[in-house]
């Protein structure tokens, strides 16, 4: 154990892109090893990639380990588990940081299988234990009602995911250098073990709730994907965009990109419609200095009603089209 040294960030890239997320790892990657007076260290990995090493420089990476070739080129979890398994049995990091994107989701389980160490998935808060120096992992446990704090002394190194947004990326700063590390690994086809006959990229129209004044949002509450449908015409007569909480988009209501909370997008519109929702801590952070804030929910004690300035206590699925039917009165 005491051989290994250092934090390393799987840096994710996405068809040359480096994924936001991996920026923000470099961040408390780089406070974590600055506790322990470790260096933080980046690894990429990918085809035709050198030119993003640069700018893992600019972000704080003392050191990058750059795998490239050319059956690199899309993400196969196969090749790419050799390639991150194989730095960090060569470099022994201390600490390993991946996103909790799709990919880092599939990804970091069978890399801390492959080298032998445990994962912490989903973590929101990374510290160093001053007493044993071991990497405290917290993320919520118990539907988000506990935060647990969860070490891996026995092992090393140390795992963890951890989702886009919690993390706060390091000023760019072009005056930094890091030193460039060129892997180079022998994959052969047995390590294909995924053929990609196509790329197909959704054309999806980008909406950008943040950027809207009028918020129809929907939670758990408005109980499935066809209720939703009043949302979107009630958001179309007031000008607005509808939004929904974590719950929503776990079922599949709704895109991800119009997530509100602590993992989603902060808001800020001049009206926000909280239909449905519960008003946990961690939608209630993306969105309560919304300048007035309209909730309807059954339940006359649910937390949203702490941070509404107007409550109505009743079925949504009632009152949104009722409020529809109202408005279609007025503008007749
Ligand atoms: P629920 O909590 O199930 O609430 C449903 C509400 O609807 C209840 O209050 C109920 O009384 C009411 N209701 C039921 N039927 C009706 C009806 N017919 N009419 C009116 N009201 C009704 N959540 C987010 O939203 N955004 C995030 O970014 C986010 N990030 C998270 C990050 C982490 C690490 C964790 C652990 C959790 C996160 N969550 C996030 C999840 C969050 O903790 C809650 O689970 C989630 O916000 C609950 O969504 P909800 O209010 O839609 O559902």
């Amino acid at each position: 154990m005491e051989n290994y040294k250092d934090v390393l960030v799987y840096i994710e890239q996405r068809h040359g892109e480096i994924q936001t997320v991996s920026l923000e790892l470099l961040g408390i990657g780089k406070t974590l090893a600055e506790k322990l007076n470790v260096n933080v260290n980046a690894c990429i990995v990918g085809n035709n990639i050198k030119n993003l090493a640069k700018e893992l420089a600019y972000y704080g990476a003392n050191k990058v380990y750059i795998v490239e070739n050319e059956i690199l080129e899309n993400y196969v979890n196969e090749p790419y588990t050799k390639a991150l398994a194989t730095v960090i049995n060569d470099v022994k990091p201390e600490i390993v940081l991946v996103g909790a994107t799709s990919i880092g989701r599939d990804l970091a389980p069978r890399v801390s299988s492959r080298v032998h160490t445990g994962l912490t998935a989903d973590c929101t808060n990374l510290d160093i234990d001053p007493e044993t120096n071991n990497l405290l992992m917290t993320r919520p446990a118990f539907g988000g009602n506990l935060m647990a704090t969860i070490i891996c002394p026995n092992h090393r190194p140390q795992m963890s995911t951890v989702r886009p947004g919690v993390m706060v990326q390091s000023r760019r700063d072009e005056t930094l250098t890091s030193e460039m590390i060129d892997y180079h690994i022998n994959f052969t086809d047995k390590d294909m073990n995924v053929q990609v006959l196509e790329r197909v990229k959704e054309k999806a129209k980008k909406i950008r709730i943040e950027d809207a004044n009028v918020l129809v949002s929907a939670g758990r509450g408005i109980g499935s994907k066809e209720n939703m449908k009043s949302l979107y015409q009630l958001s179309d007569m007031i000008k607005g965009e509808v939004s929904g909480t974590r719950a929503v988009v776990d079922n599949g209501w709704l895109d991800k990109e119009r997530q509100v909370g602590q993992t989603g997008k902060t808001v800020r519109p001049d009206l926000y419609i909280a239909a449905g929702i519960s008003g946990a801590i961690q939608h209630v952070s993306g969105m309560e200095d919304s300048n007035l804030i309209i909730a309807i929910n059954k339940n006359p004690s649910a937390p949203i009603f702490e941070v509404a300035d107007v409550g109505i206590v009743g079925d949504a699925t009632k009152i949104i089209p009722e409020v529809i039917k109202e408005l279609k009165q007025i503008s007749k």
